[in-house]
């Protein structure tokens, strides 16, 4: 696409960016077939080639109006349209880069000043999110029906782990999470436990700033990113002996952000070294737990596919016979381009999973979009939820807490995060005992505390991992060794930058050790 941006802007890094990614676009189209808001409004300025060029007249000079902002408005930013093309246009940055120029030349009102305001303090502070939602249970009567209905009973989950273990993960609590639904966590801590793994909480990490960032705030998500990272950084940097080798993400909206923090602070002085290492050991759980694939069917073997019946003294055979489907959210399969994982997985336990038609359509939900354009994402979620039904399941599943809150207003089928399903059937395995539990609800460890407690099991853990290791894998941490001091370090940073072969080796021994310790 040929371009004549303005020389004010062209001066700018994001002018030069916007440009770059303006020439990629061939004009072919083949975006529209996949975006969501087009198929449903048939207008070709709420399809992704239409938003582009109203991107590209206002960095050439055109003066926005309060109908460009509606068309940019609508855009789910599901990045459906990035899977599509066949040239690689980074849609999703140039919409940041065009909504905030029209925010910055066409304003609001002050009514949607004042929502959208509310909505960036509430939903991204934990606290004041509890606040608000006890106050919106008490008057959930007086609310009109799309926020009532996303207003749920009290929840608490049903027991975090207690047992220390040698290989440690950090989870992320985030923002709405806790309130709405803190059993995801503590699911996939209880998983993870079962594999001789601990999952922390770094107690002053919180939103991941993408509230704020759907919401045309940059600065504000810069903000969060940082106190992120500020948060994780003593159990992540090199020299750090805390054991922590990934930060695994059971959200996959806030996984899609957390991996770009490079990008958003590679221009940062003092954040982009940091910024960029944080990204690298983010994984979501569905690229995590397939490295624990053999453990877990080693678990569940007996129990699972065509065996249910011979074993079915317990309910697994019930639970795993039962016929679920998958709802791959946006930002698992276009914004971390990470499809197929979770299936995969679920099918060698002996789950019975299929996916609906369309499944690479947004549901609506889209951080604030069910808010902001609520009439929208309702027919949205109505189309989803009909394909979702047509598949006849007893149980949806996927992989970020917004789309199952937003699918569940409209379906009677129980909707759950695939890790619940997961737990639930180890929990009815014999062979599958979990180390002790707690129903505290703020089951954090003080960064401290856990720096303090790992360095003083470090030394047992290396000579675990290494003494298992095999004769290629002690070559490759060897050399990593001899490139820093801290060698738990290396073995962690080859875990999730290297692949999974010094990671199952590690494991491995670790588990065995663990076996003959009980
Ligand atoms: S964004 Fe990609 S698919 Fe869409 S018109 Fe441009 S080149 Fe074609
Ligand atoms: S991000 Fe989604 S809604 Fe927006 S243009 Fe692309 S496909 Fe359409």
């Amino acid at each position: 696409m040929q371009t004549q941006l303005l020389d004010t802007i062209k001066a700018t890094e994001q002018g030069q960016e916007a440009e770059a990614i303006l020439r990629t676009c061939v004009h072919c189209g083949m975006c529209n077939a996949t975006c969501p808001t087009y198929q449903l409004l048939g207008d070709e300025l709420d399809g992704p080639r239409g938003r582009i060029y109203l991107i590209k007249q206002v960095l050439e000079g055109k003066t926005p109006t309060a109908k460009t902002q509606t068309h940019l408005d609508r855009c789910l930013t599901c990045l459906s349209c990035e899977t599509t093309c066949p040239s690689g246009v980074q849609y999703g940055r140039l919409l940041e880069i065009g909504r905030e120029l029209v925010e910055q030349k066409v304003g609001r009102s002050w009514s949607q000043k004042i929502i959208r305001s509310s909505l960036k303090n509430a939903l991204s502070n934990p606290r004041l999110f509890q606040h608000a939602l006890k106050i919106g249970r008490a008057v959930s009567g007086l609310l009109p029906k799309h926020l009532s209905e996303k207003i749920p009973a009290t929840i608490q989950h049903s027991g975090w782990p207690q047992t220390a273990h040698t290989r440690k993960v950090l989870l992320l609590d985030g923002c709405v999470q806790p309130g709405l639904a803190p059993e995801i966590n503590a699911a996939t801590a209880r998983v993870l436990d079962r594999l001789n793994i601990q999952a922390m909480l770094a107690p002053q990490a919180g939103c991941c700033g993408a509230v704020r960032l759907h919401l045309n705030d940059q600065s504000g998500a810069i903000k969060a990113a940082k106190r992120n990272i500020d948060a994780w950084w003593p159990l992540l940097k090199p020299e750090s002996a805390s054991g922590v080798e990934a930060i695994v993400m059971t959200a996959s909206g806030c996984g899609a952000l957390v991996k770009d923090y490079g990008q958003l602070l590679k221009h940062d002085a003092e954040y982009a070294d940091k910024a960029l290492l944080i990204s690298q050991l983010t994984c979501d759980l569905s690229e995590f737990l397939p490295n624990f694939e053999n453990e877990l069917v080693a678990k569940i073997g007996g129990y699972g596919g065509d065996n249910v019946s011979a074993n079915v003294g317990a309910n697994v055979g019930t639970i795993i016979k039962q016929r679920v489907t998958w709802h791959p959210p946006c930002t698992l399969q276009h914004g971390q381009k990470i499809r197929g994982k979770v299936e995969e997985l679920l099918r060698h336990l002996g789950v019975d999973v299929q996916l609906c038609v369309d499944s690479h359509l947004c549901c609506g939900s889209a951080g604030t979009y069910s808010i902001l354009q609520s009439d929208l994402a309702q027919k949205l979620r109505q189309q989803k939820v009909a394909a979702l039904e047509a598949t006849e399941p007893e149980l949806i599943v996927s992989a970020n807490m917004a789309c199952q809150q937003h699918l569940q207003t409209a379906t009677t089928i129980p909707v759950k995060h695939w890790i619940e399903l997961l737990d639930q059937i180890l929990a009815e395995l014999p062979s599958a005992l979990p180390s002790a539990l707690t129903t505290d609800l703020s089951p954090r460890i003080k960064v401290n505390d856990s720096v303090n407690e790992l360095a003083s099991i470090e030394a047992e853990s290396l000579s675990q991992v290494d003494e298992g290791m095999s004769k290629a894998v002690q070559k490759k941490v060897v050399q990593k060794k001899n490139k820093s001091p801290s060698s738990h370090k290396n073995i962690r940073k080859s875990n999730v930058l290297d692949g999974a072969d010094v990671d199952l080796s590690a494991q491995k021994t670790v588990n065995k050790r663990s076996k003959k310790k009980t």
